[in-house]
């Protein structure tokens, strides 16, 4: 019997092998499409496929979000600085999927000023889904409020604050969400955010609208502007720069 079974092991054994070397290592191999070449930038800057939102010189990218009239926020020296009460930004193209990076930095005076007040903008994905921007850097707020957060919607894993008067970087991957024709959702975004080096998002899905009051809901929408938020604070950006990208 031990002779048997010892056999028919032998024989499963022979067999696997046989099977086994029957598949070759190129029959996997993929070689189409050829992945189109791009040339990475020094580190945060862009490489050579991105559109370039704002290269620290002039906003011509970019338009009010009131009106549609030139974006009223004020160009200094390599970076463009919010002025308050004039209405938030948006870019004159629009965009789907992408990946964005862009650079911040919240204002060093801080007194007097706590939670939401401090250093807040928002990036706004399609014109629509907020990743807010704030100094949380020793300033509590609601957790899904703060820094690298899905506005009102999700908390993100950690704090990577920087100090006031540091610059601070985000690189976004987002995927847009799609309709059918009626204007149902057939499938909902998801994003990604990098928060000065450090993950905070993890293909987090978007569940709507940026809602500050009430819940998130979607509604149907097709290619749209990236947008700044004027949120009354002296806040910096520079070095924006976004890619589109497959799903
Ligand atoms: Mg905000």
């Amino acid at each position: 019997m031990r002779k048997f079974l010892l056999s028919m092991l032998f024989l499963t054994l022979g067999i696997a092998i046989c099977f086994g070397q029957q598949r070759k290592p190129e029959e996997t191999e993929v070689w189409e499409p050829v992945p189109p070449v791009v040339t990475p930038g020094p580190w945060h800057q862009p490489p050579s496929d991105a559109v370039v939102l704002f290269d620290g010189k002039d906003l011509n990218a970019w338009e009010s979000v009131n009106g549609k009239g030139q974006a009223p926020w004020m160009v200094m020296e390599g970076y463009v600085m919010v002025k308050p009460g004039s209405g938030s930004i948006q870019t004159k193209a629009s965009f789907g999927s992408c990946q964005l990076h862009i650079e911040w930095k919240t204002p060093i005076d801080t007194a007097g000023l706590y939670s939401q007040e401090r250093g807040n903008s928002g990036v706004f994905l399609q014109s629509r889904y907020e990743v807010q921007v704030l100094d949380n850097y020793r300033n509590r707020t609601y957790s899904n409020g703060q820094a690298g957060s899905i506005y009102k919607q999700a908390i993100p894993q950690v704090n990577a604050c920087l100090p006031p008067g540091d610059w601070q970087t985000y690189d976004i991957f987002y995927n847009a969400p799609q309709f059918d024709g009626g204007g149902k959702l057939t499938k909902p975004a998801y994003i990604t955010v990098v928060h000065n080096g450090v993950l905070v998002q993890n293909h987090t899905e978007i569940k709507g609208n940026t809602q500050y009051i009430g819940d998130p809901a979607y509604t149907a929408h097709g290619d749209a502007p990236l947008q700044l938020q004027d949120h009354h604070n002296f806040m910096a950006f520079r070095n924006i720069w976004i890619r589109k990208i497959q799903d």
